[in-house]
């Protein structure tokens, strides 16, 4: 079956730390796939922004995004977008951030604790199964604020820990642990009309499914919710659209009939088709 309407609206260009390509040849490529759209996402990690210089990397990526949108008008739709990291460790910044520029979509994510590194990077060998039960509980937690806090387009990657902590380092969580806390986040976010991405990176890497998994998708449909958004996080142009067919199936099997596109912050459906 070819699909008609594949959006992947989580991308990285290299104006993200660990983006390799640049948006134009990222639209070349996006094209080349005949994707029907693409939303850059570089990461703006506001527990970090003026220390690490977001402020900098995310006027670049505005900027390049927007002559790219124009170059490529009539082939392919280009959403200029953001991820938004940690927005509620540093509200002040972060709603700045939203006024200064003109978002087509808004992506929350939560990559680290506060005052901790990224998932990617915790001392996993050294921790036992109380301590990852810890961490989870307190990263859901962090994710209820997230989507508490609403003021963005769609909640990133919901399961991102379990990228490391299953996928890389073979721990066994079961996340019928935590259906409490998760689905506290899943009823917040359809309350603030919230799309839940199904971020199709974890197909390609140890993990082997998407975040979040089926079991999570088919709950948010359960409590209400309505949008689902697609995006490989792609952080090389060959990444571009990976796994989006099996995210659109997967959704069609939870009882969504489309997903969202977003543009300048207003929710398009389209269907899955
Ligand atoms: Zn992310
Ligand atoms: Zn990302």
């Amino acid at each position: 079956m070819a699909w008609k309407n594949r959006l992947d609206l989580h991308t990285h260009t290299d104006n993200s730390f660990d983006g390799n390509h640049s948006t134009t040849l990222l639209c070349e490529t996006a094209a080349e796939k005949k994707l029907r759209a693409v939303a850059f996402t570089d990461h703006v990690e506001m527990d970090v922004y003026l220390e690490q210089h977001f402020d900098r990397t995310a006027k670049q990526s505005f900027f390049e995004i927007i002559k790219a949108r124009s170059a490529f008008r009539g082939k392919l739709i280009v959403c200029a977008g953001v991820e938004l990291g940690e927005p509620t460790y540093n509200l002040p910044e972060a709603e700045a951030l939203l006024r200064q520029y003109s978002y087509d979509i808004v992506i929350g994510s939560i990559h680290n604790l506060r005052g901790r590194q990224d998932f990617w990077y915790l001392p996993y060998d050294s921790y036992d199964d109380a301590t990852i039960a810890a961490l989870l509980r307190e990263y859901f937690d962090e994710l209820l604020q997230l989507a508490a806090w609403g003021r963005f387009d769609t909640l990133a990657h919901l399961t991102y820990p379990l990228r490391y902590i299953c996928g890389e380092h073979g721990f066994r969580v079961n996340l019928g642990d935590y259906a409490e806390q998760i689905d506290a986040i899943l009823e917040t976010a359809a309350h603030n009309k919230l799309a839940l991405e199904i971020n199709t990176s974890g197909l390609r890497q140890k993990l082997g499914k998407t975040m979040p998994e089926e079991s999570v998708v088919r709950r948010f449909r359960e409590l209400g919710g309505e949008r689902i958004t697609l995006g490989s996080d792609a952080h090389f142009a060959e990444h571009l659209g990976a796994g989006l067919e099996e995210g659109m199936e997967l959704a069609l099997r939870c009882g969504f009939t489309h997903m969202t596109l977003f543009q300048r912050r207003e929710p398009i459906a389209i269907a899955i088709e």
